[in-house]
């Protein structure tokens, strides 16, 4: 915003810029994981997540009404899968290719590894599932493709299990967030903007 001429001002509650989820994030600069989460599937996956200690993603049942309207919301989104998940992966590459134009036009060191994300898949049905959401991600415009287990080798030597197979998507890529976002609030003094902290 700065660029445009707008005074910015960001106001933070902690110390530094990027201590909270952009600390230490998976790192994927990815448009390979853009299809969306509104599914029966994740439904049903959410329900049995409840009865597991150590489940990656827990859903506290206690009453609250924005928890209750947001998961109507969400449920109501199922019908829309398709159509958002295809939207999402455009907005995906789009995001993508602004944030590298960012770190470019900024000097924003961020260990950046330009070298694709490659998905893995144990079992015939979960490959079978992510065929079909890579239809999905194709019609989005995402050039990924399905991979051999002895092509997967190649592109990562270093994996031991057995698999049914993979998807490869190039132009996906990795990063340090906490670095990026460092380096973006130092592109915000830089321009004139000030840091609340
Ligand atoms: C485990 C995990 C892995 C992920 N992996 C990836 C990945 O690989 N790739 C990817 O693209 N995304 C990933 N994500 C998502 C991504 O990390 C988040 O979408 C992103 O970090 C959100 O950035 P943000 O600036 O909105 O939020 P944050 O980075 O959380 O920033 C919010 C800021 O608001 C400040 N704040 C909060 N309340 C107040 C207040 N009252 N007053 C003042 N300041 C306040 C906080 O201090 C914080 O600095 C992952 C998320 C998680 C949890």
């Amino acid at each position: 915003m700065a660029c445009r001429g707008y005074s910015v001002t960001v106001f933070d509650r902690q110390r530094y810029p990027a201590m909270d989820t952009s600390f230490a994030n998976g790192g994927q600069l990815s448009a390979s994981n853009a299809e969306v989460w509104n599914n029966v599937a994740t439904i049903v996956k959410g329900l049995r997540w409840m009865l597991r200690k150590d489940a990656p993603l827990l859903l506290n049942p206690s009453p609250s009404f924005h928890k209750y309207t947001w998961l109507a919301e969400f449920v109501n989104q199922i019908r829309n899968y398709r159509h958002n998940t295809i939207e999402t992966t455009k907005l995906a590459i789009a995001a993508r290719k602004h944030l590298f134009e960012l770190a470019d036009r900024e000097s924003i060191d961020f260990d950046l590894e330009r070298r694709g994300v490659l998905h893995v898949y144990s079992s015939k049905p979960d490959f079978d599932a992510a065929s079909r959401v890579n239809q999905l991600l194709l019609k989005g415009g995402l050039d990924r493709r399905p991979v051999t287990p002895s092509e997967m080798l190649t592109i990562e030597p270093a994996l031991r299990d057995q698999y049914c197979g993979g998807f490869f998507t190039p132009s996906d890529s990795t990063g340090d967030i906490h670095k990026f976002t460092r380096g973006l609030a130092a592109a915000c003094e830089r321009g004139g903007g000030t840091l609340r902290l």
